[in-house]
């Protein structure tokens, strides 16, 4: 299945138990537009190459639309789309403004420097620059694109458009940045963690947890589960994983990772492949990395209790039947993940109003955002006696239908 496929799926599946129409179900799941930019560029060693950097504005129903920027070889109009797909009905079941993009450059920076970074960025947002907009489209993180990044998009858009910080979240603090958005989607993970654990009376102390994945979005969740006393017993990036029985020492493997280490060179552990590491016995499975790293093949393996989506769509459809079948609890995507555009909504929201608001300020309102959330697919769940995917695409698909409609169609 196609990744566009794949999101269509899990539409379709929420879409038929509310009885849509098909045209209803059509006019919801199809982009309302798609956006390819030709780039040429002179790297710095003195080679030319030509990259394409791709938009996708899935749906503009309840706001201007927001979504990530993934620079990876494997993005293109495909992925985008799927991606842009889980923003709409992300942001609308965290109920914030916003509708859904996603896009990106199919580009490796593992193979660019600083320089080519900062140029294929600038010339992708002045290709891009009448698409986007503080009203329009808001682009933020995803794989591979960094604070750094972000600021180039706001410098960039701002040189155009005049000085402009609500183009783009994700920003530096020093630029216009939130407080907390760096850890922001990791800390999403966490308080829908925080909520489960507490429905089941289960203490964090005497629970495990692996996570594949150490960029952003991995690192952040493993160091606040270290700080909330939780196990971690591995973590693993595209080099592959370290392990250890006793709960590894995440402080140290953050620094280690921060300072440009990889965690297949990291000493005094024993070392897994991402393949390993899927497999291994804990309470919790976080995948943070990249889509589809659990499938059909690899489904009837996994030794855990729970699943916590903080990648997008790290599940097949396939394996999704495999583990409800295995009474594997799963926490989908777009309640799971919805920490950094909450935040990424705040920062917006205090860009527009030139004013700043506290580190607590910030976590306590993506608390209050991800339990409210996590309560609401618990309540349809069990209403509708549906899994809590189903449960999650049909709340929000319920409100972007009915804004929709309010608009007129
Ligand atoms: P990142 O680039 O900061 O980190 C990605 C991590 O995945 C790195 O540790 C990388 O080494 C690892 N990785 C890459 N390929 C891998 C492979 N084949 N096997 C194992 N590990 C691999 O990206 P991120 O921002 O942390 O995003 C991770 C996931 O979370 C993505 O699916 C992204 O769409 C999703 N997400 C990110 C945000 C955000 O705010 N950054 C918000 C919501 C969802």
């Amino acid at each position: 299945m196609s990744a566009n496929d794949q999101t269509l799926y899990y539409f379709n599946k929420a879409a038929n138990a509310m009885q849509l129409s098909e045209p209803i179900m059509m006019m919801l799941s199809r982009p309302w537009r798609t956006i390819s930019v030709k780039i040429p560029m002179e790297m710095e060693n003195g080679s030319m190459k030509v990259f394409t950097g791709f938009r996708v504005q899935h749906n503009k129903g309840r706001g201007p639309c927001k979504g990530g920027l993934r620079y990876h070889p494997t993005m293109d109009l495909e992925h985008s789309n799927s991606l842009a797909s889980l923003m709409t009905w992300k942001t609308a079941l965290v109920d914030i403004p916003f509708g859904g993009a996603k896009g990106g450059i199919n580009c490796n920076p593992r193979e660019m420097t600083e320089k080519d970074l900062e140029t294929v960025t600038r010339k992708f947002i002045s290709a891009m620059h009448e698409s986007i907009g503080p009203y329009k489209d808001i682009p933020a993180p995803d794989v591979n694109t960094t604070s750094q990044v972000m600021a180039w998009i706001m410098d960039e858009y701002s040189k155009i458009n005049g000085y402009s910080p609500a183009v783009v979240t994700g920003k530096p603090l020093e630029l216009q940045g939130s407080q907390g958005r760096t850890a922001a989607t990791g800390q999403g993970v966490i308080y829908v963690i925080q909520n489960l654990l507490e429905d089941l009376k289960h203490p964090i102390e005497e629970s495990s947890f692996v996570i594949q994945g150490f960029g952003n979005v991995g690192s952040w969740a493993a160091l606040i589960l270290y700080r909330l006393g939780g196990k971690v017993l591995a973590v693993s990036d595209y080099t592959g994983g370290v392990y250890s029985q006793e709960g590894l020492d995440i402080p140290r493997l953050f620094q280690y990772c921060s300072e440009g280490g990889t965690l297949s060179s990291v000493p005094g552990y024993t070392h897994v492949t991402n393949e390993e590491l899927l497999a291994l016995p804990c309470d919790f499975l976080i995948p943070a990395a990249l889509g589809d790293c659990i499938h059909q093949s690899n489904a009837h393996s996994l030794n855990c209790k729970y699943i916590i989506e903080a990648a997008n769509a790290p599940v097949t459809p396939e394996a999704d039947e495999i583990l409800q079948k295995r009474n594997i609890l799963l926490m989908p995507d777009i309640l799971a993940n919805a920490g950094g555009v909450c935040v990424s909504y705040f920062e917006w929201t205090q860009n527009i109003q030139q004013f700043q608001w506290s580190e607590e300020e910030v976590n306590s309102r993506l608390r209050t955002k991800m339990r409210s959330a996590y309560q609401t697919v618990c309540k349809v769940a069990k209403q509708k006696g549906v899994d809590l995917r189903t449960a999650a695409f049909m709340i929000a698909i319920g409100r972007v239908g009915k804004a929709t409609a309010l608009s007129g169609i």
